[in-house]
């Protein structure tokens, strides 16, 4: 059976075909498995400045949990900026396959950004507060918990991944890092989704739970938010009927197997094809 997330429901509003090649590529008889796969792990640079950003930050709240001496900001950078290399060096971007640069110069194309959201984040009351947590509090901090979040919404299967949660008081903090603009709709429901997931795994009042999105870029602020029962009922009906829409996609739901490709139509709005990494497939 299908999990809903944020991300698989935006995929599915945003065209029905390039939800098709992501989550049913397999599927496909007109195109190689191997073309699909090579096309839907292609990266952005936007893209690959939050993964890397995400995973820098991981170590680096991890670092604070094992050790109260003060961060070397010198290895720090050293580090972050090797890391960036090594990911870039990894990957292919769809900015290369599409013809848009010759090449990804990872540490003039990538890291000046990487570095600034860093910098951000170490200069901010943020970081300053979490650095003085005593050792016990650190202790039950969850940082970007391992899978993918699985979890069930009003008895649906979903998927939603925190990146940071930790208690503050009688309440639990959920931190979620953005590299990218504002979003306020989606975050708001990426958020949401998250209060839901900390509600039921912890057994914890949705009421006390506080939800942020954390601004790295350009400069440091968060978007906080918190959420009544009424809420988190709301939501759990959100996730039915969005479950539902994409179910009808599906000849058989238990199984989640696909409806034939020409069920899933190509988007009319052409200014979308531009940015999709399926774009070779469908010759727009
Ligand atoms: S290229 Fe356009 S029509 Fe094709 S999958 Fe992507 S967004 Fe959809």
């Amino acid at each position: 059976m299908l999990g809903w997330s944020v991300t698989r429901y935006d995929t599915f509003t945003f065209c029905k075909r390039l939800y098709y090649y992501q989550y049913y590529g397999n599927y496909d008889h007109e195109y190689s498995r191997h073309e699909i796969n090579t096309l839907k792990k292609l990266t952005t640079i936007p893209l690959e400045i939050g993964n890397i950003v995400h995973d820098i930050l991981k170590t680096f709240l991890e670092r604070l949990q094992r050790s109260a001496k003060p961060i070397d900001q010198n290895r720090f950078f050293a580090y972050s900026k090797q890391l960036t290399q090594r990911y870039s060096d990894a990957k292919k971007f769809f900015e290369t396959y599409y013809g848009e640069y010759e090449s990804i110069e990872s540490l003039e194309m990538l890291y000046p950004k990487v570095e600034q959201c860093l910098i951000n984040f170490l200069e901010s009351e943020r970081s300053d507060w979490l650095i003085s947590r005593p050792e016990e509090e650190k202790s039950k901090w969850v940082i970007e918990p391992p899978g993918y979040g699985k979890t069930t919404i009003n008895g649906y299967k979903a998927y939603c991944k925190v990146d940071f949660l930790f208690p503050s008081g009688k309440n639990l903090q959920i931190m979620d890092w953005k590299t990218g603009q504002p979003h306020m709709e989606k975050h708001k429901k990426q958020l949401t989704a998250y209060s839901y997931w900390a509600s039921d795994k912890f057994n914890h009042n949705p009421a006390l739970i506080n939800c942020s999105s954390a601004y790295l870029f350009p400069e440091y602020h968060e978007m906080d938010m918190s959420l009544s029962h009424e809420d988190i009922l709301a939501f759990s009906k959100i996730v039915q009927n969005e479950t539902f829409q994409m179910w009808e996609y599906c000849i058989d739901v238990e199984q989640n197997l696909p409806k034939p490709k020409d069920a899933f139509p190509i988007t009319v709005s052409i200014n979308k094809c531009n940015t999709c990494n399926f774009k070779q497939l469908c010759r727009r």
